[in-house]
């Protein structure tokens, strides 16, 4: 059933309802016996960028996590909540704790019988495969488990267009380890196929997505939360997002990594199935940075790399900083090439050294980091926009 996609209503978090809405899906693909057929312990790979409520849909709602360790545990598997939070939130016991605390799994799990993971050690592993990385450092569960679960929350991405199931799978390599990826990969493409790189290692099991209520706009940490109501499921981490993006109304095209898996003969967009009733969002609002990037992901001719190039600068969306900085530091953290630096309590971008990544806009608590487009891109945007 690999091409197949189960998605089915779920109008809240409600525990029961979650849960229901999950078994529904994972009995859509024969049950946990069959998919987990000889596993004793799975690691549950949730999103836990950083601190923030349930409610404000940056990261994955405990309740359906919580709802997978059910299923899990009654087939007699061990279920592990896993994750390795986004650069400039470090990857130590004092700092999942209150990662757990702050998304809501610390008091969902603390009187149940499935663990969340404390567990700081990663490892070195070989990539063979690999396209863009031919060795990662990667969290220690992803490598004693018997097989990973994928739970990823449906959220707009500055970069990527979307984070879904197959950008869940970055989180497994620990902290700083990502902003060096970041630093080395700023094209979309390359950057594309490396978390296909780490996906196809990965391998999951099982990719769901909680888009119950995702996040518009600004993602993944600066949008707006948004109410779907749906849960999605499929075997393949591709299929996933696929039918993510069906829902919010992505052209395939703007999809990078998708295009990216598909130009590696690891998802044929005609085999999809989707089972399950959905409305497509007309109105669904993606990044800022969204507009401006829809031909990037075309195999350019080198006329077309030189165009590309000036294209790019005239079209600029620069990271600014705004006047609700406290200058707390965690964007300098998280800043892979070390453009940030924090002067007079307020955070300064050397634009010479950014390479646009964005990862300081994703870490900002404040949502003090405004993602502002050149003359050029905002023109682009209207025009696509009456397109
Ligand atoms: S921009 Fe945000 S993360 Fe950076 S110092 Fe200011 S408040 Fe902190
Ligand atoms: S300043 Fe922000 S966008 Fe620029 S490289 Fe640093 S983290 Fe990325």
């Amino acid at each position: 059933m690999k091409n197949f996609v189960k998605i089915v209503e779920c109008s809240d978090y409600n525990l029961e309802a979650t849960y229901k809405a999950l078994k529904e899906i994972v009995n859509f693909f024969e049950g946990p016996k069959k998919l987990f057929k000889n596993m004793k312990y799975v690691a549950v790979k949730i999103n836990l960028l950083k601190p923030a409520e349930p409610g404000e849909a940056i990261t994955t709602h405990p309740a359906v996590a919580y709802a997978m360790c059910r299923i899990l545990g009654e087939s007699g598997i061990k279920p592990l909540i896993i994750d390795s939070p986004g650069t400039g939130t470090p990857y130590t016991r004092t700092s999942l704790e209150r990662v757990y605390k702050q998304c809501g799994y610390y008091e969902l799990f603390k009187n149940s019988n499935f663990e969340l993971n404390y567990n700081t050690e990663f490892t070195e592993i070989k990539v063979p495969d690999g396209k863009k990385i031919r060795q990662m450092q990667i969290i220690r569960p992803i490598i004693e488990a018997d097989g990973v679960v994928n739970i990823a929350k449906g959220k707009t991405h500055a970069f990527t267009q979307i984070t879904g199931a197959v950008k869940n799978l970055f989180g497994v390599i620990p902290d700083m380890y990502k902003a060096v990826y970041h630093a080395k990969m700023k094209d979309i493409n390359n950057f594309s196929d490396m978390l296909i790189d780490v996906c196809d290692f990965v391998k999951p099991v099982f990719s769901l997505i909680d888009a119950i209520t995702v996040m518009e706009g600004n993602g993944p940490s600066a949008g707006v939360p948004r109410n779907l109501g749906y849960i999605i499921g499929s075997s393949s981490v591709y299929a996933a997002d696929y039918a993510f993006g069906e829902i919010i109304n992505l052209n395939i095209n703007n999809n990078p990594v998708l295009l990216s898996a598909s130009k590696r003969k690891l998802i044929d967009f005609n085999k999809i199935k989707i089972n399950g009733d959905y409305q497509k969002i007309d109105d669904f609002k993606f990044a800022d940075t969204a507009a401006v990037t829809p031909d990037g992901h075309v195999d350019p001719s080198l006329f077309f790399k030189i165009f590309y190039e000036i294209f790019k600068r005239i079209s600029d969306i620069k990271p600014c900083i705004n006047k609700n900085c406290s200058g707390c530091a965690i964007c300098k953290k998280a800043c892979p090439v070390g453009a940030i630096e924090i002067i007079n309590n307020k955070a300064r971008i050397d634009y010479s050294k950014c390479i646009r990544c964005y990862c300081c806009h994703e870490m900002c608590n404040n949502k003090s980091i405004d993602l502002k487009k050149g003359v050029l891109a905002s023109m682009l945007e209207k025009f696509l926009k009456r397109k």
